[in-house]
Parts: C-alpha cells; structure tokens; sequence
C-alpha cells in the first residue's frame, strides 16, 4: 500500500499502488516520500475524505520488531484486520554496544599511556531514574520513531503491543492450571508460551533448541498423570515418541520432575524493555493496548499464518480474524546517523586520518539516497541511484563506485537512519 497525505500533509486512508500511479500520472498528486512510498494530494484535504479506523500492531522482539498497520473492521463476531502495511525492524543494539566498548577502551588507554597525568576518577556515574542500557534505549527509540512516523501518515486511531510472553492473569496459578491444548483454547496456548519460557526452548531430555517442540506428559496420561503445567515438559518429537508410556525418571531424567514443579519467577516472565517500550508508546497521546504472546500464537495457528515477525505484529491482541492479502514486508533496518568518533584508527589503534569535521559537502550528507547522472568523459559516467558516501573532495562514492562528482548528483530522500528493502518472500492469507 501507498501512504497518502492531503495537501496539508495531513493524513488519508493508503490507496493501491496502482491508484497511486494513477493519480501522479494525472498530476494529482506529488511523491513526497520514496521509502516508505507516500503521496501527497494537491487537491484533497483531509474534511474531504472518509478515514477509516487504522491501528498500529507491534510485536517487540530484541533483534527485530515485527509492525503492522491493520484497518480494523467491526463485524458481528468481531474485529477483522485487514493488513495495510507490514513492516520488520532491525535494531543496532549489538553495533551501540559495541561502539561503546571501543570508546571506553580508547579512554581507558589515555589512564595508561605517557600523557599528561589523569587522577582516577571513581563513582562519578550517575543514572536517572528509568535509566536503560544504551543498545535497549536505542531499540525503544526506533519503536517510537517509527510509531510517530505513522501516526504521520496514517490516521492512527490506536496502538496494540506485545507487552508479555504469556498473561499470568490468565494463569492464575500457572502451577495448577490445565492445559487443554488439543482443543486449541487460549489458555492452551498461553501454557504453551509459559512452558517454552520455563524451559528455555529447548528439549528437556536431549537440550536440542532447533525443533518444533510438543508437550511431554512427565507423569504419562495412561498412568494417571494430570494435564497440569507442573505434569509437562517440553520436549522434541524423537525424545517423546522414545519415551514412549515411561516417567521421566524411567527414561533417565531425573530432575526434570522437580524442574517442572519449580515455578518460574515473575522477572523471568516480563520483559523490562517491553513495560519501558509501552510506558514511551503512551507518549504518542492514543490508546494503547497490551496484550500476552500467547494470544498471538494462538491467533496466528486458528488463522493458518506463516511465522514472520510482521506477520506476529498483525497477530497481536483480540480479532475474529486478519487478512493479509498480498502484502510484502517492509525491512527497515537501523543504521544510526553517523559516529561520534571523529577519527578512524588501524588494528593497533593508531589514528588513520581524520574525518570531516562537516557532516554535508554540497548539501549532500552521507546516507542520503542519490541519483547520479554522470556523462561521459568521467570516470564514474553513468546513472547511479543509492545511498552516498560524502567526500571532502566533493567527489563521492556509492557503493563500489568511486570519484561520483557532487554536481552530478540529486537527493532523492534524505538519510533519516534508516535503511529499506523488501522482505523477498511474497505472503498468502
Ligand atoms: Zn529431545
């Protein structure tokens, strides 16, 4: 789907790439954003047009956030909600932490090396309250960039969030409830996502981590065994079916009887960043919802949904049913706005040249998405179309190609720390 704002830049419903070709084909419209596409109406404002309800689904994840945009539609049974954009977010948290270890490790080096004499300097650190690590504040932050950049360009009515892995208010007493998971109950599922974080995603006999995991009756069925939590295990297929009628104990295992009466603790259970992401959502003034993943899981096996992380987001919270379509993901990746480190150094950390103290050369920074049109007679002749890196010597470099003149070039969007593509698997539903 295509973004559409009125002439005030206001927000309208997105429309079919098709309409949108339309519509800049009969000069109604201008592009006023390449990644992701919006238009803008010359001739439309928003008292014009019908909105309809939009809601932002967002399904956090410590490497990539899964976004959805769903048009919620009300019907007798329910919500249904049809995708109007997908998107997967990846964080940098790895890159921020890092970064931040090289610089710590390069102030280090200056308490140690013949220079000037330094005192120590200890407890000096001090942490406001809601203090995160960098690589997590980094990640709430893309979250709630993004959740301001669509509630620009879609109308936003609502935000739906994954708070927690599973709702402990429906497993009152996790220990004691029943799992009746073959009938594909909610709570069946919320008992799933509880077990697999009790277990760590692993199967408790053999430790194997890559498998779809079924759930192991400790105490078997067909000799008395309850389908409590504390009577299940998480196990692999071939683990189960070489188990066969025996206990744990029988087949050699012990401790995990006493595991699984263990129950697990709440701080293992909730996830901070996530309380941390929903308290910053609450910022963007519009009613937010939290929801278990649990719920999620058991959405997405009723609707037959393949598992992405966009697709996870459109699954999130309470619907009689979404409809995909034929949507693709967006990948958004994050890639910061440039280092704070104004010099570049070798394997031995010793300064290699110096960066430009200026972030622009020509009005072009690096990151912008370009177009160069280089005629012949240069070395670089061609058209080019990416991002750019900007050179003090006004010749630049795009990719693999080198000495790209500055004049030659046109910005087509400006770097906003983001990178974009196209998930390539095409989704059905
Ligand atoms: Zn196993």
């Amino acid at each position: 789907m295509v973004f559409v704002l009125d002439r005030h830049k206001k927000p309208l419903m997105p429309c079919t790439p098709r309409r949108a070709r339309l519509l800049l084909a009969r000069k109604r419209a201008v592009v006023h954003r390449l990644s992701p596409f919006t238009i803008r109406l010359k001739d439309r404002s928003v008292q014009q047009s019908t909105l309809q309800p939009v809601a932002l689904k967002i399904d956090p994840g410590a490497k990539t956030t899964g976004l959805a945009l769903a048009r919620v539609e009300e019907t007798s049974e329910g919500e249904v909600h049809h995708a109007l954009h997908l998107a997967e977010l990846s964080h940098r948290g790895e890159e921020v932490r890092d970064q931040l270890r090289k610089r710590a490790g390069y102030r280090r080096r200056r308490r140690s090396t013949n220079l000037r004499y330094r005192p120590a300097r200890f407890l000096n650190r001090r942490r406001a309250p809601g203090w995160l690590p960098p690589s997590l504040r980094s990640r709430i932050d893309n979250v709630l960039s993004w959740g301001r950049r669509y509630q620009r360009w879609v109308p936003l009515v609502r935000i739906a969030v994954e708070r927690v892995k599973f709702d402990t208010q429906l497993l009152q007493q996790p220990e004691i409830s029943g799992v009746e998971y073959q009938r594909g109950e909610l709570a069946g599922w919320e008992v799933r996502a509880y077990l697999l974080e009790k277990f760590g995603r692993r199967c408790v006999y053999c430790g194997r981590t890559d498998t779809p995991f079924e759930l192991d009756h400790i105490q078997p069925r067909s000799r008395g065994g309850s389908n409590r939590v504390s009577n299940l295990a998480l196990s692999c297929h071939t683990c189960n079916a070489a188990k066969g009628e025996r206990t744990a104990a029988e087949f050699g295992h012990p401790e995990v009887a006493a595991q699984a009466k263990q129950p697990l603790r709440d701080t293992a259970a909730v996830n901070a960043t996530r309380y941390a992401l929903c308290d910053e959502l609450r910022t963007l003034d519009l009613p937010l919802t939290t929801w278990s993943g649990g719920r999620t899981r058991w959405n997405r096996a009723r609707f037959s949904i393949p598992k992405t992380h966009a697709l996870d987001a459109l699954c999130v919270g309470e619907v009689a049913g979404v409809k995909v379509g034929a949507h693709q993901a967006l990948a958004i990746t994050a890639t910061g706005r440039g280092r704070y480190s104004r010099t570049n150094v070798d394997e031995s950390g010793f300064p290699v040249g110096s960066l430009m103290r200026r972030k622009q050369v020509l009005g072009i920074k690096t990151g912008d998405r370009v177009r160069a049109m280089v005629p012949e007679g240069f070395a670089a002749q061609g058209t080019h179309t990416g991002r750019i890196a900007v050179r003090a010597n006004k010749h630049f470099r795009m990719g693999k190609v080198q000495g790209i003149p500055a004049r030659f070039c046109r910005v087509l969007q400006l770097a906003d720390g983001y990178d974009y593509a196209v998930v390539a698997t095409t989704l059905q539903g």
